[in-house]
């Protein structure tokens, strides 16, 4: 079905239309903290399905389920850890999804099959605003097509949903940039990390009355072809360009020396297809080649990873070395995304 995209803004006469739009059963992309989603109504079966078919997303990858207050968890999961109150008092409305056994009302659909739904409170006022004029919760996904960038400016959403959807609400670009933290729990305290975000495994460590805090092995390590996975969205290739993605672990000295060594095919001068995508500071290092600076810290550097990833491929090149970021606090999510990126395709220099 091909859709006239209405594009809203993010005042009250846009949330009240893009809630009516959601309540008929449609799909919106809407903003929040984090990157844009893909919204539909949540205990909606055949409103869910319509995410899917805009995203190309495989149906067996659970859609995060989102609230607008803390006291909604109790109608959408079975059984809420202690862990799962102390990060909620903790870090909501922030970025970070809790995975609980789900409730009945939770369709398959949803929940991809699986017993269990995770739930987020976002901190975007306009996407709390519409999740409260629909009265019912959004499943969201992120609004890109399956497998390509994160879309965390509002023209990220239009280049990959114009048309295939009825509704987009502009609400600039996203303050975190990268997906939210998603946890589950063991017993009643310890906390298992199925992929980093903002919120940090140092943050939630951090908090008293929590137990163990583990990185799942998903998070840094390739699933292979048919194991099973505690979070199926890691089984993916996901966030990629189409440009060929490599992340290279090593200086910035260390990187340049290495796109000038490589063969003719993969060199750096200037009318190649080839670039790098680097630090905030490393530039003078890479003065006659081309590259394209993604942030210093971590916090800049999930803001823009997914936008440099994006224009990779805008600016028409076709190989990109990325300088792979530090892998503390939130930066271990950008390492997260830019490994899956690269098809975990890393080069040790
Ligand atoms: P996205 O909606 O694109 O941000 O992706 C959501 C991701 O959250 C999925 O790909 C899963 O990895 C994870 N997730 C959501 N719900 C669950 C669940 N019930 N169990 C495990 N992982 C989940
Ligand atoms: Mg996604």
């Amino acid at each position: 079905m091909e859709y006239n995209t209405k594009m809203l803004s993010p005042d009250k006469e846009g949330i009240r239309a893009a809630a009516e739009i959601l309540k008929k059963g449609e799909v919106v992309a809407i903003p929040t903290e984090t990157v844009y989603g893909l919204a539909a109504n949540a205990l909606d079966r055949e409103a869910v399905k319509k995410i899917f078919s805009a995203k190309g997303r495989p149906g067996d990858n659970p859609l995060i389920v989102h609230i607008s207050g803390k006291p909604d968890i109790y109608k959408y999961a079975r059984e809420v850890p202690a862990a799962a109150e102390i990060l909620a008092e903790a870090f909501w409305p922030g970025p970070i999804t809790m995975v609980m056994k789900k409730s009945d009302i939770i369709p398959p659909q949803t929940s991809g099959g699986l017993d269990t739904v995770g739930i987020r409170f976002p901190a975007h006022r306009a996407a709390r605003a519409i999740i409260e004029e629909c009265g019912f919760p959004l499943a969201a996904p992120s609004a890109n097509l399956s497998g390509s960038p994160s879309p965390t400016r509002f023209s990220h959403v239009v280049a990959d949903m114009k048309g295939r959807i009825p509704a987009a609400v502009d609400g600039g670009d996203c303050a975190v940039g990268v997906e939210s933290t998603v946890v589950c729990f063991e017993g009643d305290r310890d906390v298992r990390i199925l992929r980093p975000g903002f919120v940090s495994k140092e943050d939630i460590e951090a908090m008293t009355g929590i137990g163990k805090v583990i990185c799942d092995r998903g998070v840094t390590e390739m699933i292979n072809e048919g194991e099973k996975v505690m979070s199926p969205g890691m089984k993916y290739r996901h966030y990629s360009p189409k440009a060929a993605v490599t992340l290279i672990e090593g200086s910035a000295e260390a990187l340049a020396g290495y796109m000038e060594n490589t063969d003719g095919t993969i060199d750096s001068t200037v009318d190649s297809k080839v670039c790098a995508m680097i630090f905030d500071g490393d530039e003078e290092v890479f003065l006659g080649k081309k590259y394209i600076t993604y942030g210093y810290t971590s916090e800049e550097q999930a803001r823009q990873v997914f936008d440099c990833l994006r224009r990779v491929d805008d600016e028409g090149y076709e190989r990109v070395y990325v300088r792979s970021p530090s892998r503390d606090g939130v930066g271990l999510a950008v390492y997260n995304r830019l490994l899956r990126a690269a098809g975990f395709e890393v080069i040790l220099l």
